[in-house]
């Protein structure tokens, strides 16, 4: 029987969908890497929510949603719909269709997939250390909406079980208020997450740990953090919570957007906003001596003023490799990455073992030209899904 289907017509309605989908998501890789029967109820859901999704008001190829306050933004619904669509096919009619559909979206996906499996071969690995957005997922729209499609918990999941001893997810998001873990539907105990660029981290037995903060840093950001939530909730500013990176508070670190990645909100508007946390930041630090502010054109991006190089990835792993005993001089490492800010973690790894190994998603040249003279056998693929089915492939060896 056909259920009844509400289509999506605001942000908090995609948000509600995108969650419930979570919930799904984490039972069905459960049940399929216990061997378990998947329940019908929770593909029924991921078909609902990809109804919902698909039935919203469109304009122009996008989503037209109510942001609030009587205003509706467009928004690209890429991720949520084709995550939802590999999904289906994956619990539906098995892991090869899913290949299949995954090799028709992506171009040189069998041979990447293959030469990649080849290269890596039958090792296990001490440690996967593992950037997520961009390398194990497709880049979202929006921070809230990443959530990890089941299939690719499943593979995941099945890599970091038969192949290593620790396997940590290394991000830049936050860990708390809608961070990792709300994104997230790998089965608890798989991997360590660290958040905030490794600041704050969730180890793989619950155990919540971070970097100190120094009290009068940590109290000048916290003032920031409200000053900003009392900004955002000014009627006129409220929509920048909702698009992009959102509002993250992260340990040490304040994001806020002021766009995402399609342009679903006006240049005008968005300067203007920019300028209002500018002035915000000079309030709170007028001798510009204890934040500093970097604009990425799409996020704000507020942090304690380093003396000496901004915290980086690799400097994360200084910290991780004690706070998380991961003793990861003893090699061999698995690094995974897609941009230039993963680059710290993987000589970071070098630095203590020469037996290390690079697995990276991109299609510049110029970042794999740098890849390959840090590690000359790195793997370089064109897109996370090819990444994730190397990983697959390899768990199978
Ligand atoms: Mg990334």
């Amino acid at each position: 029987m056909e259920r009844s289907v509400h289509a999506i017509t605001s942000l908090t309605g995609l948000d509600a969908a995108m969650a419930k989908s979570r919930e799904a998501r984490v039972r069905l890789a459960e049940a399929i890497l216990s061997g378990r029967a998947i329940a019908p109820g929770d593909v029924a859901i991921l078909n609902t929510v990809l109804k919902a999704i698909l039935d919203a008001p469109r304009r122009g190829g996008r989503a037209q949603l109510e942001t609030g306050q009587g205003r509706s933004i467009d928004f690209d619904l890429t991720f949520e719909t084709r995550s939802l669509e590999q999904d289906l096919v994956f619990c539906t009619r098995g892991e090869a269709a899913l290949i299949d559909l995954l090799a028709a979206r992506e171009p040189g996906f069998a041979a990447e997939t293959a030469a990649g499996i080849e290269a890596l071969g039958g090792r296990r690995w001490r440690c996967l250390l593992a950037d997520r957005d961009g390398t194990l997922l497709d880049y979202c729209g929006r921070y809230a909406s990443s959530v990890q499609p089941a299939w690719n918990a499943v593979f995941l999941a099945r890599f970091c079980r038969e192949k290593t001893e620790r396997a940590i997810m290394l991000t830049s998001g936050p860990l708390e208020n809608g961070g990792l873990p709300s994104v997230t539907t790998l089965p608890p105990g798989t991997m360590d997450l660290a958040a905030s660029k490794g600041r704050e981290w969730l180890t793989r037995d619950g155990t919540r740990g971070a970097v100190p903060l120094p009290p009068a840093a940590a109290a000048r950001l916290d003032e920031l953090a409200e000053r900003l939530a009392a900004l955002l909730a000014r009627p006129d500013y409220a929509v920048f919570s909702r698009i992009g990176s959102g509002f993250q508070r992260k340990h040490g670190e304040l994001t806020i957007a002021r766009q995402d990645a399609f342009g679903s909100v006006d240049a005008g508007e968005s300067a203007r906003f920019l300028d209002a946390v500018r002035k915000l930041v000079g309030e709170i630090d007028p001798t510009e001596k204890h934040l500093s502010i970097e604009d990425t054109g799409l996020d704000i991006e507020i942090s304690l003023a380093a003396s000496g190089r901004a915290f980086d990835k690799g400097q994360a792993l200084d910290i991780l490799d004690a706070a998380l005993s991961l003793d990861l001089a003893r090699g061999p490492i698995l690094v995974c990455g897609d941009t230039a800010a993963d680059l710290s973690m993987l000589r970071a790894a070098l630095d203590r073992t020469p037996d290390v190994q690079a697995l990276f998603v991109t299609r510049s040249e110029t970042l794999a030209e740098v890849v390959r003279s840090l590690c000359p056998e790195a793997v370089c693929v064109g897109a996370p899904a090819t990444l994730m089915a190397i990983l697959n492939g390899l768990a199978g060896r």
